[in-house]
């Protein structure tokens, strides 16, 4: 098969990932051109607002976006691009990686779906005289319902159970109305096992027992704590990529964007050793998002070998460049393909 798909160039070490990813498209068996977006500061500088417009019509066009990491001045490119392309869930895979040094030593692997829209971080809140501040929280109906579809999908497909956490006992009506549309939801997959757990005591369980936990669905708020709290077990906020979605009224994709979670690491840009694991991450969502559900599956499980076998770039201890070890990952796929 062939694709189109648009391409969000960055900074720092985002044209490094860009030649990553135009590598595995090379090297492995799908067809695909791009439709670039330059979104580095110095040309969102001279270009302004009409390059968010042109990501918009390109992602509109193509269906699906890579994005790789974009200095954040003033404003927050991810902020424009989320509510210009309505993206209201965020998918975020948590695994225990290889060669990344952590304080647990327990194995997570989990998939977090965030509701990426409301909750309090849309209100900054105001102030009620000098001592006082409130702020307004909302939760909506249809982004829970897309969330939650989703996740029963994710849970169907992975066959894993699903999660839904909230503190539907305290906040009733708000949280109350995620886990009735959750609760409706379950209904439709009758063959996904659903628990739902008061948050605060999931975050226990999960550092308890996280063999229990599959996908979990969850509020902003939640979903933003939660994906730093299981990157930190792992040992990293770094190394993962994540998946942003917008859906049409029946429920399928509209548009999805994939972005690895890490900076612009200026530090180390154009030094060919940047870590790509989280670009490739990222790229495997696209894959599978794409319906080329075994090549995203073997493109994960190839780059999690290549670490097992302690083969990796210098953040992890390792002495492979970016494109070695990206050459490394692609001739796993590749052999697994074929067996
Ligand atoms: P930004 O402003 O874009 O967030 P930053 O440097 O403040 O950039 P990160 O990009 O997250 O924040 O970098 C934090 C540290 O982690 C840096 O030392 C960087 O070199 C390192 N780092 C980040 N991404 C990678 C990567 N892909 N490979 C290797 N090291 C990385």
């Amino acid at each position: 098969m062939s694709y189109v798909i648009s391409e969000f160039l960055g900074d720092g070490i985002g044209s490094e990932l860009s030649h990553c990813v135009h590598t595995i498209m090379q090297e492995l068996p799908v067809e695909v051109e791009f439709k670039q977006v330059d979104l580095s500061l110095e040309n969102r500088k001279r270009e302004g607002k009409k390059l968010y417009d042109q990501a918009a019509e390109y992602i509109n066009q193509t269906k699906f976006a890579v994005k790789y990491p974009t200095t954040t001045k003033s404003v927050s490119p991810n902020a424009i691009l989320r509510k210009l392309c309505k993206f209201s869930v965020i998918h975020r895979p948590v695994v225990s990686i290889p060669g990344v040094k952590s304080n647990f030593t327990k194995s997570i692997d989990v998939d977090i779906v965030r509701i990426a829209t409301g909750g309090t971080y849309e209100d900054p809140g105001r102030l009620i005289g000098n001592d006082s501040a409130v702020s307004i929280r909302i939760v909506e109906r249809k982004p829970c319902e897309e969330a939650s579809r989703f996740a029963f999908k994710l849970a169907q497909s992975k066959k894993k159970a699903l999660t839904s956490a909230s503190k539907y006992t305290i906040q009733s009506v708000t949280d109350g109305l995620f886990q009735d549309v959750i609760d409706a939801m379950s209904k439709e997959f009758p063959d996904v096992t659903h628990r739902k757990e008061l948050f605060d005591a999931l975050l226990a369980k999960i550092i308890i027992k996280p063999e229990d936990f599959g996908i979990i669905v969850v509020l902003n708020e939640y979903g933003d704590f939660l994906s730093d709290m299981t990157c930190g077990l792992v040992g990293s906020l770094g190394i993962g990529g994540s998946g942003n979605y917008s859906f049409n009224q029946d429920g399928s994709i509209r548009v999805a964007m994939f972005d690895p979670a890490g900076g612009t690491a200026p530090d180390i840009a154009g030094k060919n050793i940047c870590n790509p694991t989280a670009i490739i991450f990222a790229v495997s969502l696209l894959f599978e998002a794409m319906g080329e559900v075994m090549l995203g599956a073997h493109l994960r499980e190839s780059t999690l070998n290549i670490l097992v076998n302690g083969e990796s770039t210098p953040d992890l201890g390792g002495n492979c460049t970016t494109q070695e070890f990206t050459t490394k990952v692609i001739g796993e796929c590749l052999k697994r393909l074929e067996t």
